[in-house]
């Protein structure tokens, strides 16, 4: 899968994002992630991108010239790789663009399982005020949010969502990782887990994961499962509840 960030910090998002387990399983090869420089496409030969809104306002706005260049450029770059991979010159089905934006629907685990399915997915990082809305309406075909608050930019939901969508690559994590019973993965969140040592700040391991017994182990799991998710986030059991009754 590739990744490919439009940003004015490319340094930023790769910086976070080529370390750890992320940073690996792009070295490996199993995702790439490339972040392109949107200052780099602007024809202002003070290389500027942004600039007063009509109606007045505070703040600045970033331009639809160099935002539109980037992406055309971008896509069609991909579209080439495709070809050459494909060796065939077809028409492909066109690259999601994701722009981060507080104004999107909200992020969560179903959406990333649906974006881990795409080959490439390009984000588009706003900053400052945001960016112009005609060239949003001509190349954004998701609008994201990454929760109702607001960062001064696009590059730290970005890294979220590339970071989310990865690990549901296969090849990212390995078994030992597995996300099958992670939290939000089947509507609930995870079970209380430990390691050694068995007594910790006179605190003990509970008996049943000690026992060996599988059936009984998954039994206790589900149970903290339900509790935790009751009691931390109601919202999520009661939903839950409603999809798993008779
Ligand atoms: N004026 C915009 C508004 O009121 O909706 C906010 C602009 S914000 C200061 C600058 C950029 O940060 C946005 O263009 C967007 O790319 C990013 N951003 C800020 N908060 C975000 C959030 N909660 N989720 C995703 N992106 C966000």
């Amino acid at each position: 899968m590739h990744f490919h960030i439009m940003t004015l910090f490319p340094e930023m998002v790769l910086e976070g994002l080529c370390t750890s387990i992320i940073g690996r399983a792009a070295e490996k090869g199993c995702i790439s992630i490339e972040a392109v420089n949107i200052r780099d496409y602007t024809l202002d030969k003070h290389k500027k991108v942004d600039d007063y809104t009509y109606g007045g306002g505070a703040g600045m706005l970033m331009q639809a010239q160099p935002v539109y260049d980037c992406w055309k450029a971008l896509d069609e770059k991909i579209n080439l790789r495709r070809s050459i991979e494909q060796k065939s010159s077809k028409n492909f089905s066109r690259t999601k663009v994701i722009y981060v934006t507080p104004q999107g629907e909200v992020f969560h685990q179903k959406k990333a399982m649906e974006l881990s399915q795409e080959e490439d997915l390009i984000f588009l990082c706003g900053h400052y005020e945001g960016i112009d809305e005609r060239v949003l309406e001509e190349i954004v075909t998701d609008y994201i949010s990454i929760g109702d608050y607001v960062l001064t930019g696009g590059e730290l939901p970005a890294m979220v969502i590339i970071d989310t969508v990865s690990r549901l690559v296969p090849g990212v994590l390995n078994n030992r990782e597995s996300t099958e019973t992670e939290s939000h993965t089947n509507g609930l969140l995870e079970y209380p887990q430990y390691s050694r040592p068995e007594i910790w700040h006179e605190k003990k391991v509970p008996e049943v994961l000690l026992s060996g017994h599988h059936a009984n182990i998954e039994k206790w799991r589900l149970e903290k499962s339900l509790e935790r998710t009751k009691e931390r986030r109601p919202d999520l059991f009661a939903t839950y509840l409603k999809m798993n009754s008779p």
